[in-house]
């Protein structure tokens, strides 16, 4: 079956690849911090919830928190003083460290001519310039699609579409690299091949069943 992936891989012009869990082992604490902070100003989000809900910007999480919990959209107030509690929690984390199989596989991908792009809902200066860093051989500003470069986040297909219209591919062209149901959504919405790697504590079902046209544990399982 890997057989079968490289070849896919292989086939396309390009990869975009979503950063939080694909590039970044950094789940584990955006969840954590996410779970915190909410728990901070006394509403349950457990760490299931975040990995559920990952790719969806931060106003788009705690409006989601507020109408499940309190059947309200949160107020500016709200989100600001959420959104910098947890920001407030995560930097005293260790950074987070990139993924071995994800450098492996650009530095494969770059020997074979493939365009690399990023994809990440994520519009935080400190982890954009982080990523220019940890990446720096392969992956350039101008390849950036982040969450300041779009109205509508993860699970909408605007950032993968947007990805699509700057770098000129076309859908078939390219493919996918996710690891979040909302992002495989997106992907998919945007009609694109999927490869969802499940770095997570989500069940391999809730990617299939988000769309994921494959779905593995970690990226070192290919092998170009
Ligand atoms: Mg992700």
């Amino acid at each position: 079956m890997q057989k079968g992936i490289n070849d896919i891989i292989l086939g396309m012009k390009g990869v975009f690849f979503d950063m939080d869990g694909v590039l970044y082992d950094s789940m584990g604490a955006h969840a954590d911090a996410w779970s915190k902070a909410f728990l901070h100003f006394g509403i349950d989000f457990p760490p299931e919830m975040v990995y559920l809900n990952e790719g969806r910007t931060a106003q788009s999480t705690i409006n989601l928190v507020f109408q499940q919990n309190e059947d309200r959209l949160a107020t500016d107030f709200e989100i600001e003083q959420i959104y910098s509690k947890k920001t407030e929690i995560i930097a005293a984390y260790p950074e987070a460290v990139p993924f071995g199989g994800a450098l492996a596989l650009m530095a494969n991908l770059k020997m074979e001519g493939k365009a690399i792009w990023v994809v990440t809902g994520s519009s935080q200066d400190k982890y954009l310039e982080a990523l220019l860093l940890d990446f720096k051989e392969f992956v350039t500003a101008d390849r950036i699609i982040s969450g300041k470069n779009v109205t509508h986040g993860k699970p909408h297909p605007e950032p993968y579409l947007t990805a699509l219209h700057r770098s000129g591919f076309l859908a078939h062209e390219v493919l996918v690299i996710e690891n979040a149901p909302l992002g495989v959504e997106s992907a998919k919405a945007a009609g694109i091949f999927t490869l969802a790697v499940n770095t997570g504590i989500l069940e391999d079902n809730i990617l299939w069943e988000a769309g994921a046209d494959i779905v593995i544990r970690d990226l070192s399982e290919l092998n170009l």
